[in-house]
C-alpha cells in the first residue's frame, strides 16, 4: 500500500513536487481555484494561452527552461531570445534608461545624481557580491551608500519601496535586493515560449494523473488537524501520512489545529503583497521598444509589453499592473479597476487603440520579504511529523520567480524521499 500524501496547492511548487513524488506515494493535490498553475497559470482568448500575468523566462532560469522543455513541449533551439529595453515613466513622459542617450535625457535627476546611478549600475554588475551583505542591514542604508542618498530617494525608493512591497527602504533587506540586482535580470536575455505554459501545466498534470494521483480542483479544505493526519473537506474526512502545504501561510493557519503556538506566530508574521492588474490587447504596440516600463508617482507602477517577446497573437497583450498599495484596490469592481488603469496606459500612450480587457488580481502576489525575513522564515520540514512546506515563501534571498517555484517544488520531493524511504 503507497502512503497517502496530500499536496495543498496546485501552483508550479506542488505540481513538481507531486510529479516527482507520483510513483511512489498515492497522491492527492487540492486546489482552491478552478484550474491548475497558481501565478502562472494561463487564459484563453481567442484559441491562444494566454498567462494571467506575463511570466517571462530569462535565460539564467535554467530549471524554468527545463521543465519547459520537458513538459511544454518546447523546443529550445527555437526559444528566441532578446535583450530587453527598460524605460521610466514620469510626468506623461518615457525615458530609455537602458541607453546611455535615453539616461542623459532622464532629466528627473541631475547630471551628478545621474553619474551616481550609472556607477552604482556597473558596480552591481562587476563588484558586488550580495553574499557578502550582512542578513541585519536595510536597503535603505546600502543604497545610500553605494548609489547616493538622492538617487536612493528618487529612484529606488520609487521602484522598491512604493511601487513593489510598499514598505520603507529601511524595513526592506539590502540582500534580497541585491541578490535581485546580483541575478543581472534587466541585463539578461528574456524570453516567452510560443503558447505559454498551459502545455507544460496539463502534461504535469497528466503524468501526475497517469501514476494514480488525483486532482481535486475548486477546493478548500475546510479543516486540518495536523496530529491524527484527517483534513475535512465539504464535511468529508480524509485520512492521510504525509501532507505538503505550498498555500499561502494566511490561509493555512486558520485551517489547522496543532501547530505549535510559537511556531505558529513565526509564519504568520509572513505577509504577502497583492497584484492588481489589467491585461489589455492594442492594434499596435504601445511603443515597439520598451518591455518593461516601471512608472513613477502614477496609479499603477508597471506596463509590460508582452508582445514584444511573444507577437504571435491576433493582436498586441500588455499589462499595467500595481503591486505596492494594491491591497487599495483588490475589493474595487472590476470596471472601477478597468477605468483607473486604462487611464494610466493613455496618459503615457494616448493613441494607442484598446479592444479588450481583463482584470486580474491576487491577495497573494508574493511574500513581502523584509528585513526580518530570515528569522521567521521557515525551513521545508516543520516541527509537526508529516508535515512539509514548499513554495515560494521558503525561497529567500532568491527572486520569486517559477524558477525558485519549481525547484522549491523538487527539492521538498528529494527531502519526503529521503525521510520516508
Ligand atoms: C504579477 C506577477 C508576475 C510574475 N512574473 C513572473 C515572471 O515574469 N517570470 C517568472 O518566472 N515568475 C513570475 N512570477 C512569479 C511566479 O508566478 C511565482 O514565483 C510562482 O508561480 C509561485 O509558485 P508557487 O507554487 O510557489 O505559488 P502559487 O502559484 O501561489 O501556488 C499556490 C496555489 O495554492 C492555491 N491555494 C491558495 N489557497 C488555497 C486553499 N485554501 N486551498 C487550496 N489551494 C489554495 C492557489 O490557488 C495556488 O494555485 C510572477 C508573479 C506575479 C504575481
Amino acid at each position: 500500500m503507497k502512503k497517502k500524501l496530500i499536496i495543498l496547492g496546485g501552483g508550479l511548487s506542488g505540481l513538481a513536487a507531486a510529479e516527482k513524488l507520483s510513483l511512489k506515494y498515492d497522491i492527492t493535490i487540492i486546489e482552491a481555484a478552478p484550474f491548475l498553475g497558481g501565478l502562472a497559470s494561463n487564459f484563453e482568448k481567442d484559441g491562444k494561452f494566454i498567462p494571467r500575468y506575463y511570466h517571462h523566462i530569462i535565460k539564467s532560469n535554467k530549471t524554468t527552461q527545463e521543465y519547459v522543455k520537458n513538459f511544454g513541449e518546447v523546443d529550445s533551439k527555437k526559444l528566441k531570445w532578446q535583450k530587453i529595453k527598460i524605460a521610466i515613466g514620469f510626468k506623461s513622459k518615457l525615458f530609455n534608461i537602458s541607453e546611455i542617450l535615453g539616461l542623459l535625457k532622464f532629466n528627473y535627476l541631475n547630471l551628478f545624481e545621474k553619474f551616481r546611478f550609472g556607477t552604482f549600475g556597473l558596480y552591481t554588475l562587476f563588484l558586488m557580491n550580495p553574499d557578502n551583505i550582512d542578513e541585519n542591514l536595510d536597503a535603505e542604508k546600502w543604497l545610500n551608500k553605494y548609489a547616493g542618498k538622492n538617487v536612493t530617494k528618487k529612484i529606488f525608493h520609487n521602484l522598491y519601496s512604493r511601487n513593489k512591497f510598499n514598505i520603507p527602504l529601511s524595513r526592506i533587506s539590502a540582500k534580497q535586493f541585491a541578490n535581485r540586482l546580483f541575478e543581472k535580470e534587466i541585463y539578461d536575455y528574456f524570453t516567452f515560449p510560443e503558447g505559454g505554459y498551459q502545455k507544460m501545466i496539463d502534461n504535469l498534470q497528466s503524468k501526475i494523473e497517469l501514476s494514480g494521483g488525483k486532482i481535486m480542483l475548486s477546493t478548500k479544505p475546510d479543516s486540518i488537524d495536523l496530529i491524527e493526519k484527517i483534513m475535512k473537506i465539504d464535511g468529508k474526512e480524509i485520512k492521510y501520512d504525509l501532507l505538503i502545504n505550498s498555500i499561502p501561510f494566511q490561509e493555512f493557519v486558520p485551517i489547522t489545529k496543532g501547530l505549535p503556538e510559537e511556531f505558529k506566530n513565526q509564519i504568520l508574521k509572513i505577509k504577502y503583497c497583492p497584484a492588481v492588474s489589467i491585461c489589455f490587447a492594442t492594434e499596435q504596440f504601445l511603443d515597439k521598444k520598451n518591455y518593461w516600463i516601471n512608472l513613477f508617482d502614477e496609479r499603477a507602477h508597471i506596463v509590460m509589453q508582452h508582445s514584444i517577446l511573444n507577437d504571435t497573437y491576433s493582436e498586441k497583450i500588455s499589462w499595467c499592473l500595481r503591486y505596492g498599495g494594491s491591497e487599495e484596490d483588490l475589493e474595487l469592481s472590476e470596471e472601477q479597476i478597468k477605468q483607473d488603469y486604462t487611464e494610466v496606459v493613455k496618459k503615457y500612450f494616448p493613441q494607442c487603440k484598446i479592444n479588450w480587457v481583463k482584470v486580474m488580481r491576487t491577495k497573494y502576489g508574493e511574500p513581502i520579504y523584509d528585513i526580518d525575513y530570515h528569522k521567521y522564515m521557515p525551513g521545508y520540514k516543520t516541527p509537526i511529523e508529516g508535515l512539509y512546506f514548499t513554495g515560494i515563501q521558503l525561497t529567500h534571498p532568491k527572486i520569486r520567480n517559477m524558477n525558485v517555484a519549481l525547484e522549491s517544488g523538487v527539492k521538498v520531493a528529494e527531502i519526503v524521499l529521503n525521510d520516508n524511504q
